[in-house]
């Protein structure tokens, strides 16, 4: 049976604790703000280290959401769901059906999704339970769309800081090519860009060898790549204080989560006149993707126009960084924070 305690976290709308030792997990759902909506964020299944790993975890990615959300014009807050279990010692469908009844008891202020080792099949199974989930309709894998956000950004990215409209002869040095990396170094290629890329995952590089060519590179050297554009597609907290010195890049833009290692880094890139494109703006085109099917019947036409819109967002917060002389990372957090704060505020009456 789920137990369920509330926790008072500040800054946070709800947080709540599932404990099943019967079936074997301890689960959090941290809903950030929905002033714009229901909290949206995937429900993460991973084996911390201690409680306070996973609340931490639970807290970043929620609020993170909330910011991610909000820039790109969703009618959707941040949440987020964590499960901390060893997969291999619980039953799949049992545990997928008591976090169902975990999603259910917050009665739709959170929806859940696929994350780091949940899927899709997972999500069929909470689905049983509660109607508060995602991606088990039409939308499907959001990785097609995150990178042709992605794309759509670099167009934009490169417009504004090397004045060109296409990026015939370009080099893009691309860490991972995952789901995501490996379909924009695709799109790059077919648009004549030179294509370097690292990845650790052999299976990956052996992939996207089949499908276009490109010069590989160990995961160390990425960094001192020349190239005009660096996208990292891999992890998070690469853009810092001892990998910011060597890029020879001008456009920093992939799809990877929390880039920067602290929010100072963006500072960093900004005095070496290096235009990085934040992550969350850029990387919402899965979002935006897996909102087209909520509450509405889903389009994949219209995620793509959707996810089209990027471009414009990436181009309003470059222009803004440049007029208050800010970092990107910065001016992004604003346009996201004036988006929900003010929807937060008490609505006052005209005097
Ligand atoms: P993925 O696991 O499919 O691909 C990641 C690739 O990076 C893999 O090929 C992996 O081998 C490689 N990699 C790992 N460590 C590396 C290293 N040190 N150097 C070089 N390559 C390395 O993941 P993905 O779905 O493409 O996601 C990539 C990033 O984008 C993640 O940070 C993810 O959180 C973020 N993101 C993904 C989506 C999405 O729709 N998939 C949406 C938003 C954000």
């Amino acid at each position: 049976m789920n137990v369920y305690t509330e926790l008072d976290v500040d800054g946070y709308e709800r947080v709540v604790r599932c404990d099943n030792s019967a079936v074997g997990f301890t689960a959090w759902i941290a809903v950030h703000n929905t002033a714009l909506g229901p909290a949206l964020g995937g429900c993460r299944v991973w084996q911390y280290d201690s409680e306070e790993a996973a609340l931490t975890d639970v807290l970043r990615l929620s609020k993170g959401m909330t910011y991610k959300n909000a820039l790109a014009g969703l009618s959707l807050g941040g949440g987020k769901g964590v499960v901390n279990t060893d997969l291999s010692s619980v039953n799949r469908k049992t545990l997928f059906t008591e976090i169902g009844r975990f999603v259910e008891h917050l009665k739709g202020l959170y929806i859940t999704a696929e994350d780091v080792n949940s899927t899709v099949i997972d999500m069929e199974i909470v689905k049983k339970q509660t109607e508060y989930v995602a991606t088990v309709g039409a939308s499907g894998n959001p990785s097609p769309f995150t990178a042709l956000g992605v794309y759509n950004a670099i167009l934009a990215a490169v417009k504004y800081k090397l004045g060109r409209d296409n990026l015939a002869g370009l080099t893009v040095a691309i860490q991972g090519v995952g789901e995501t990396g490996g379909r924009l170094a695709e799109r790059l290629y077919a648009d004549g860009c030179n294509i370097v890329v690292a990845d650790v995952n052999v299976r990956n590089i052996e992939v996207l060898r089949r499908k276009i060519s490109f010069d590989l590179v160990s995961a160390e050297e990425i960094y001192d790549v020349e190239c005009d554009i660096f996208a990292p597609c891999a992890l998070g907290g690469i853009l810092n204080n001892i990998t910011i010195p060597r890029l020879k890049c001008s456009i920093i833009a992939g799809s990877a989560n929390n880039q920067l290692h602290t929010e100072d880094d963006g500072y960093a890139l900004r005095r070496r006149k290096i235009l990085y494109v934040p992550d969350f703006a850029i990387n919402a085109g899965g979002v935006i993707n897996i909102s087209c099917e909520i509450g509405q019947q889903y389009s994949s036409q219209k995620a793509r126009e959707a996810t089209a819109n990027i471009g414009k967002t990436i181009k309003n917060i470059i222009e803004l960084a440049e007029q208050q002389k800010l970092p990107t990372n910065i001016v992004a957090n604003i346009l996201a924070e004036e988006k929900f704060i003010k929807e937060s505020l008490p609505k006052r009456k005209a005097v």
